[in-house]
């Protein structure tokens, strides 16, 4: 279990997303060198990433460099760089660049990816938004468009000013929200001769309701405050396919449409298929309830890429549904999978993880969000939005970003203004700016 000779116990965090910071961070004073690796050179908080595709905040305002968090930490490296493949038995990492890494301790925290779930178009034609690169494609995708239809009014009505998003879960919600909140407010001062009320946000749902993981009263004022707002709201509607103007459903309808938005799902990181273990349905990496790999104490898994086991008790076939994808999972996994390498070196036995529910939220528009909290708390309009923007606050990593998000917002807030829509002088395509990996099945 000790390093090989000269060299202190090497820990190796693949991920510096919410797990794979929880987890380095909380080595800090372990007698350990620690390895954060990750594809891009930042952390990105991907909560926010709808409102710097709506022109609420800026990339820089909710992406943070790697190397500046752990600029002080003196048991800790950051590597750029993204994994290709993991050997478990020799215990090294190969590096898409074909160079390798050897660990003594390993904590994959690689994330998920958008899941298309292989519907034609979605990869060529649709948005994702996973990363910044997704956040700001979209943004450019849309304000050019309008652009387009300023120079063209016959482009009014042909769908170039209609974005249809896919998915009515918290993602596809806000990201609705913040559209309609874009157009009426801002772009419509912006495009003074365009009749920006012709612009369409579609929001489908495949299943009959919103916000399936909260209780129906929430979802159903989350539906009713985005029609008012102007969002169309379909229901038990899904996508058959996606062309490079418009969305064609199941049930034949096609909608023109020059944006899409695809919030319908993500499924765990590719790198998980690497290992040659358990993975569930979704491509998540069974763990035990210690979050270790079963037989492999030295290898944890955490956040989006591992089937965290849950609270919940074991179904018809016998497991047990693992938690929920979210950030607060992730976070603490991290936490728990430092904890379980410190406490092997002093000797300890392993202990099994136990969440602890934080609820979840998702914001509506101006000054309204629903929150559900542990204890069967309800939230909601500006109580829940006060609620929701204080929690985002303090989730921010980073004095620089949370006073610029607080500067913003205030801004927002009271002038109804977006400061943040620059276009750049290149338009990006859809799904091109996303490693590492993305899932089509
Ligand atoms: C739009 C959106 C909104 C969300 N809103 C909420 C919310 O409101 N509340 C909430 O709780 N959760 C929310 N989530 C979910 C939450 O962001 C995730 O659960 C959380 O980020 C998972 O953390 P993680 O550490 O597992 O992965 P991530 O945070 O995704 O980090 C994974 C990291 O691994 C790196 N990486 C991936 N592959 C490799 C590789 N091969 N080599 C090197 N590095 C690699 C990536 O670059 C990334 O930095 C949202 C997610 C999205 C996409």
């Amino acid at each position: 279990m000790a390093g090989t000779a000269g060299h202190r116990h090497h820990v190796v965090v693949v991920g510096a997303g919410f797990g794979g910071l929880a987890a380095a961070r909380a080595l800090r004073d372990a007698p350990v060198d620690v390895t954060v690796l990750d594809a891009r050179n930042h952390h990105t908080f991907q909560p926010l990433l709808y409102q710097v595709a709506t022109a609420g905040l800026d990339g820089d305002d909710i992406c943070f460099p790697i190397r500046g968090i752990f600029g002080r930490q003196r048991n800790a490296r950051v590597r750029l760089g993204e994994v290709r493949d993991v050997d478990l038995d020799g215990r090294h990492l190969t590096m898409s660049d074909g160079t390798t890494l050897d660990y003594d301790d390993l904590v994959l925290a690689a994330g998920a990816v958008t899941n298309t779930f292989g519907i034609p178009g979605v990869e060529e034609h649709a948005f994702g938004l996973k990363s910044l690169g997704d956040a700001m494609a979209i943004r450019t995708h849309v304000l050019l468009r309008f652009e387009e239809a300023d120079a063209d009014p016959a482009k009014l009505t042909d769908g170039t000013l209609t974005v249809v998003i896919a998915g009515g879960g918290p993602t596809g919600v806000e990201m609705a929200g913040g559209l309609a909140e874009l157009f009426s407010h801002v772009l419509r001062r912006d495009f003074p001769r365009l009749d920006v009320r012709a612009a369409r946000v579609v929001l489908l749902e495949a299943t009959d309701r919103l916000l399936g993981t909260f209780h129906p009263k929430l979802a159903d004022d989350a539906r009713r405050t985005l029609e008012a707002a102007g969002v169309e709201v379909l229901l038990e509607r899904a996508v058959a396919r996606v062309e490079p103007d418009a969305v064609v459903l199941t049930d034949g309808t096609t909608i023109p449409a020059a944006t899409m938005v695809w919030a319908a799902g993500v499924r765990a990181h590719p790198l998980g298929e690497t290992l040659g273990v358990e993975l569930t349905k979704g491509g998540r990496v069974v763990v035990g309830d210690d979050l270790a790999l079963p037989g492999r104490p030295e290898v944890h898994v955490v956040g989006d890429l591992a089937a965290s086991p849950g609270p919940g008790s074991a179904g018809s076939d016998g497991a047990v549904a693992p938690l929920p994808q979210l950030a607060a999972v992730a976070i603490q996994g991290g936490h728990h999978a430092a904890a379980m390498i410190a406490g092997r070196l002093r000797g300890e036995p392993p202990r099994a993880f136990h969440y602890v529910d934080k609820g979840t939220m998702a914001t509506i528009g101006r000054h309204d969000a629903v929150a559900q909290l542990p204890g069967g708390i309800r939230l909601k309009g500006p109580v829940g939005w006060l609620a929701w923007l204080v929690l985002h606050l303090v989730m921010l990593i980073g004095f620089r970003n949370r006073a610029n998000v607080l500067v913003n917002w205030a801004w927002n807030y009271l002038t109804y203004d977006r400061a943040s829509r620059i276009i750049p002088e290149r338009e990006p395509a859809p799904f091109t700016q996303a490693p590492p990996g993305r899932a089509t099945r």
